[in-house]
C-alpha cells in the first residue's frame, strides 16, 4: 500500500570510541525498543566499542544494520517488534552480528553511538522515523520540496539527531550570531531536557494533569526564546511523548550535541496539596545517597525512579559517582551550577513562591554527566490545585521560560566560555573600553 523506499546504499559507519580497541571483540548484551505514534527506537547495549552501519542490503521495507567487528555473542533474550517494526531478528551473518528489521512504513534511519562517561558502556541507538507517505503520482512540473538525498558509501555519521532535526549552527534571525564561528565564536550549546514521557507520566496533578505534558511544553518554550537570542543554541533531548531513560538523556546532550549545559525540567510532587514553590537542583557533591536536605533526597529518590517506571534497571555505584563528582568539581562546573541556579531561582522568584530559596543538591542520576554544567528546576507543585492550574496555562509557561533562558544569558555573560559568542562579545567591549581610556588620557594631556 505505502510505497516504500529507502535510500539504496545507505552505509554509515559510527566509530564508537577513537582509541585503540584491538582487544576482545564487543558483545551484544542486551537490545531494548520503545515506539511512539511516529517514532520507534532501538538501542543495543555493547560491553565494549563496536562499528554499525546501515547495511547496503537494506531493501524497502527492511532496515538491516551490521555490527562489522562485534563478537558472535548474542543476547539471550529475542529482539521484539515494537512501533513500525513489524518483525525482528538478530543473528550471526559472515562472522558479524546483523539486526534485521522488517518495517510496515516508509522510514528515515538514524544510527548513533553513546558512550557512557565512566566508558563502563557503549550503545548503538538506531532511530526510525515514519516518512509521511508519498502523495499519490499527481504530474508536478516542482520537485518534492524536501527530496530523499541517497547517503554515499562511506559518508561519515551525519549529526541530525533522532529528537530535533535542527542543524547545530545557529539560525540566522534578526538579532542571530554571523555563522562564522572563527571570527565570531560559537555558540553555546544549551540541552533542555522536558522530564519524564511515555509510560513515565511524572506526577499528576489534582486535575489530572500530567507532569511530562507540562515538562514538554516549558522545555519548547525555553528552546523557542533561546532561537531568537545571540550565541546560544538550544537543543532538546526529547520532543515528543515518548520515554526516555535517565542516562540516554545526558549522554544525548553530551555526546550527540555536545551541549554545554543541561537543564532538566520538571514540577514537584507532595503527599498532600499544601507544599508550593519552586526549586532548583544540582548534583551533591558527597554521593548518592547524601542531599542537602530530606526534601532534597526525597525528590532525587522519586525522579530517579523514573527509569524504573520505563522498565529500565539501573545499576550506578557510588563509585561511579564519586568519580563523576570528582571531575565535575575540578572542572569548575558544579560551582558553576550552583551559581546559574541562584539566578534562575532569584529571576522565578519574580512571579512564584519558592519552595527552597537556595539550590539544593542531591543524587539525580539524570545530572551524573561531567562537563556540562547541570541542574533540575522543579516549576512549581503540580499537587497543589493553585499551582496545577498554572502550569499549565501557556501564558505562566511562558514566565517560566523566560526565567530560565534570562539565568542562562546572564551565566554565559558571567563565565564567558572560551571560543563563545560571549567571550567575543566580552573581549571586544573590553577594547573598546581600552581605546575609550586611550582617547580619554590623550585627550586630558592635550
Ligand atoms: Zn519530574
Amino acid at each position: 500500500m505505502v510505497a516504500q523506499k529507502l535510500a539504496q546504499g545507505l552505509c554509515l559507519w559510527v566509530f564508537l570510541a577513537s582509541g585503540s580497541f584491538a582487544h576482545a571483540a564487543a558483545s551484544i548484551l542486551d537490545v531494548r525498543s520503545w515506539s511512539n505514534s511516529e517514532h520507534t527506537r532501538y538501542v543495543l547495549d555493547l560491553s565494549g566499542p563496536a562499528q554499525a552501519q546501515i547495511s547496503p542490503d537494506s531493501t524497502p521495507g527492511q532496515v538491516v544494520v551490521d555490527l562489522t567487528d562485534a563478537g558472535d555473542t548474542l543476547p539471550v533474550s529475542p529482539v521484539r517488534p515494537r512501533g513500525v517494526v513489524q518483525h525482528a531478528d538478530l543473528r550471526n551473518i559472515a562472522g558479524h552480528p546483523r539486526l534485521i528489521l522488517d518495517v510496515r512504513a516508509q522510514v528515515r534511519p538514524t544510527l548513533f553511538a553513546l558512550q557512557k562517561a565512566d566508558h563502563s558502556g557503549f550503545r548503538i541507538v538506531l532511530d526510525l522515523v515514519e516518512e509521511p507517505p508519498l502523495a499519490p503520482s499527481v504530474p508536478t512540473s516542482t520537485p518534492p520540496k524536501q527530496p530523499d538525498l541517497p547517503v554515499p558509501s562511506g559518508t561519515p555519521l551525519p549529526s541530525p539527531s533522532p529528537v530535533d532535526q535542527k542543524p547545530l549552527a545557529p539560525e540566522p534571525t534578526a538579532t542571530s550570531v554571523p555563522t562564522d564561528d572563527t571570527v565570531h565564536g560559537r555558540a553555546v550549546i544549551i540541552a533542555i531536557d522536558a522530564g519524564h514521557g511515555g509510560q513515565d507520566t511524572g506526577a499528576i496533578g489534582p486535575g489530572r494533569i500530567y507532569e511530562k505534558n507540562v515538562t514538554l511544553a516549558i522545555a519548547r518554550d525555553i528552546k523557542a526564546i533561546m532561537e531568537q537570542m545571540p550565541g546560544l543554541h538550544p537543543v532538546l533531548t526529547r520532543n515528543g511523548d515518548y520515554f526516555i531513560p535517565l542516562a540516554e538523556r545526558r549522554e544525548i546532550a553530551r555526546q550527540h550535541y555536545h551541549a554545554d549545559i543541561f537543564i532538566s525540567i520538571h514540577a514537584d510532587a507532595s503527599p498532600g496539596t499544601d507544599a508550593v514553590g519552586a526549586s532548583v537542583f544540582a548534583l551533591s557533591l558527597k554521593g548518592a545517597n547524601t542531599a542537602t536536605s530530606r526534601f532534597a533526597r526525597a525528590l532525587a529518590e522519586r525522579e530517579n525512579s523514573a527509569d524504573a517506571v520505563g522498565g529500565i534497571h539501573v545499576s550506578e555505584h557510588d563509585g561511579v559517582l564519586a568519580n563523576v563528582l570528582a571531575d565535575m568539581v575540578v572542572e569548575g562546573s558544579l560551582e558553576h551550577s550552583i551559581w546559574l541556579g541562584q539566578d534562575i531561582l532569584h529571576r522565578i522568584s519574580g512571579f512564584s513562591p519558592l519552595h527552597s530559596h537556595h539550590v539544593e543538591q542531591a543524587g539525580f542520576a539524570v545530572l551524573k554527566e561531567p562537563g556540562m554544567v547541570s541542574l533540575l528546576v522543579e516549576n512549581g507543585f503540580i499537587t497543589n490545585l493553585d499551582e496545577e492550574h498554572h502550569l499549565i496555562e501557556p501564558q505562566y509557561q511562558q514566565k517560566l521560560a523566560h526565567a530560565i533562558v534570562e539565568g542562562v544569558d546572564a551565566y554565559c555573560r558571567h563565565y564567558p566560555l572560551p571560543g563563545s559568542w560571549f567571550a567575543h562579545e566580552q573581549e571586544h567591549a573590553q577594547e573598546q573600553a581600552k581605546h575609550a581610556e586611550n582617547d580619554r588620557q590623550h585627550g586630558s594631556g592635550a
